[in-house]
């Protein structure tokens, strides 16, 4: 589904989001179990090999559950994030991950900075301690992962949620959709 020019959404068990300038770039990557669904999907867009970036709102399993299937990425998250990760993985539900994902999360991470390719880097610790939003100025979009949804918010009740920080993270980002007037592209579609 197109949003706007170069930028998709792929709705699988999470939402993907496909930009192709300045670099084709994936924001986050849905369950390994849409596998075959993603991969078709961006197909019809644009080879897999040619993405060049998967940023990562967070790491819970339906989010970068198919981060293999892009052997020419880069791959970023929240260097807290990456921290959690590599300590306590089971906490981000990596029950069906294949050892190549589960390699690729452990070992390729690139810890996110301020900006990346033009999109602002919004740190929203709450659903996870390592939860970031990208905040897209030129095109007025804001990708908030799971800190928050058309409907509500991210649940804060996991082993490494901060939950006396999601209110904060959520005000932060309700007060960018509307002063900005951006249009939100969340994690999941509720
Ligand atoms: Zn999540």
């Amino acid at each position: 589904m197109k949003i706007c020019e170069d930028v998709y959404k792929i709705p699988g068990d999470s939402n993907v989001y496909l930009i192709l300038r300045p670099e084709p770039t994936l924001i986050d990557t849905s369950d390994s179990a849409d596998s075959v669904y993603i991969k078709s999907e961006i197909e019809k867009i644009i080879p897999v090999e040619k993405i060049k970036n998967v940023m990562l709102t967070h790491l819970h399993y339906d989010h970068a559950g198919n981060v293999e299937l892009f052997p020419n990425a880069k791959f970023y998250a929240d260097e807290k994030e990456i921290e959690n990760y590599k300590n306590s993985s089971k906490d981000f539900f990596f029950h069906d991950i294949s050892v190549k994902t589960d390699e690729i999360l452990r070992e390729k991470l690139i810890p996110l900075n301020d900006e990346i390719i033009g999109l602002k880097v919004i740190e929203c610790p709450g659903h996870t301690r390592g939860s970031v939003a990208f905040l897209d100025e030129k095109r007025k979009l804001l990708f908030s992962g799971d800190t928050i949804f058309t409907n509500g918010i991210g649940r804060t009740d996991f082993d490494n949620s901060l939950p006396e920080e999601m209110r904060t993270s959520v005000e932060k980002l309700v007060k960018e959709v509307r002063e900005g007037k951006l249009t939100l592209l969340s994690g999941h579609d509720y």
